[in-house]
């Protein structure tokens, strides 16, 4: 129960409050450009990333957990849902994740909302791996049903964070992805018809996609996932305006959808989702990226992403909407499918 002397306050000063709201957003609707003013806003949503988060028990880690929060999240205004499971990422797997628990939890939210992209992740090219496991698990939920908007990421990064000592964490780990693996990943989102989130960590891999992108060689369906380093991690741009600038540039000519993620770091901070509106872009929010003193829950951040989009004038864009804006692809591959099998649109 709220406390009444306040509410009736508020009550009382509804036509003040609306005159504000409407002056306030025409002061943070003036950056907008005009271009971009209407085009929905595709929000995705990074559940929970490879490991436990310290501090925040509101990371879904089970299955259940998983599609309890998915649902929260699209009822919130997400779209595209990345999860992944407690198989490991980088170091101590065999290169292939198990696929069940990703059927598990997202099965029951696709028989809700059957528009909705889910993708997961995959392990990240150790050595003893092989491309092929690794992406095993998407070919299985592709042949399910249960995903036409698959993962590519670009080029191979440092794992490592900041230490106390203000040092990079001493570690060995590394997560690999060759220009083999790129070749790799592009013929298999061609081949099985589905889009791709492509995930460019450093301005480097983007100039790999443009390369697969002037040969027509980018699957349908695709978009960039632009990812910044917020203050915990020691990988990418900053999120910085002069940061996005150097990837807007870089990617134009594709012609592709862009969103933005700040990993360790908090997309919010500094204005930078609003920029990334502001020129036409997409959000990637989540607890997977998300590190702050707060706990949130994910549907508060994709809630705090529909506000946003809400100030600007930009509505957020349903699943079905999504699909569209990407341009996916809506059939299926003729092999994977028999009748009374699980059907997308
Ligand atoms: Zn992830």
């Amino acid at each position: 129960m709220g406390n009444p002397t306040r509410r009736a306050v508020i009550a009382g000063s509804a036509g003040l409050i609306s005159a504000l709201g409407a002056f306030r957003s025409t002061i943070l609707a003036a950056d907008m450009d005009p271009k971009h003013m209407k085009d929905p806003v595709i929000i995705e949503v990074a559940l929970n990333g490879a490991a436990p988060i310290p501090n925040n028990p509101n990371v879904p880690r089970t299955p259940r957990e998983v599609t309890e929060d998915a649902l929260e999240c699209i009822a919130a205004g997400a779209s595209i849902i990345h999860s992944h499971t407690n198989d490991p990422v980088v170091g101590g797997g065999t290169g292939r994740h198990d696929p069940a628990p990703l059927i598990d939890a997202w099965a029951p939210v696709l028989d809700k909302h059957p528009d909705v992209l889910f993708y997961p992740t995959m392990q990240g090219g150790g050595r003893e791996t092989t491309i092929t496991d690794r992406a095993s698990h998407m070919q299985t939920l592709i042949d399910e049903g249960l995903m036409r908007f698959a993962l590519i990421d670009m080029g191979t990064t440092n794992v490592s964070v900041l230490g106390i000592d203000g040092l990079p964490v001493k570690t060995d780990a590394v997560f690999i992805n060759t220009a083999a693996d790129a070749h790799y990943m592009f013929d298999f989102c061609a081949r099985n018809r589905v889009g791709a989130s492509i995930g460019c960590i450093e301005p480097g891999y983007a100039r790999t996609v443009m390369a697969f992108s002037r040969v027509g060689k980018v699957p349908q369906g695709s978009m960039f996932r632009l990812m910044f380093g917020g203050p915990s991690t020691l990988v990418g741009l900053p999120a910085t305006e002069a940061a996005l600038d150097v990837f807007l540039g870089m990617i134009k000519e594709a012609g592709l959808p862009w969103n933005v993620a700040v990993t360790g770091g908090n997309v919010f901070d500094n204005r930078f989702a609003r920029l990334a509106l502001e020129r036409g872009g997409h959000l990637r929010v989540g607890l997977e990226d998300y590190r702050s003193t707060d706990g949130p829950r994910n549907a508060e951040l994709v809630e705090r992403a529909t506000k946003l989009a809400a100030e600007l004038g930009r509505p957020v864009a349903t699943p079905a909407e999504t699909a569209e804006i990407l341009g996916l692809p809506r059939v299926q591959p003729p092999e994977a499918k028999s009748p009374g099998e699980r059907q997308h649109p």
